[in-house]
């Protein structure tokens, strides 16, 4: 069984605004498995899209970075 994992690395800007914002993509819909409805309904004639996805069948992370200073 296969899988599809991304790593992020990360680093304080030395310019610019402290937060970053960013989307990672393409991950198949662990919901409906990337069909982006559910079999059963299907086979009823009435699809049931799937919430988690829209019926894309792909979901996307955003990912937000917030830097501040470090007083610990
Ligand atoms: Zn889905």
């Amino acid at each position: 069984m296969s899988c599809q994992k991304q790593m992020i690395s990360i680093e304080p800007p030395k310019y610019g605004d402290r937060t970053e914002v960013f989307y990672v993509s393409n991950y198949r819909c662990p919901v409906c498995n990337g069909i982006g409805a559910f079999m059963s309904d299907l086979h009823a004639g009435k699809p049931d899209i799937c919430d988690h996805c829209d019926g894309t069948g792909k979901v996307k992370a955003k990912v937000t970075i917030e830097w501040t200073p470090d007083r610990d």
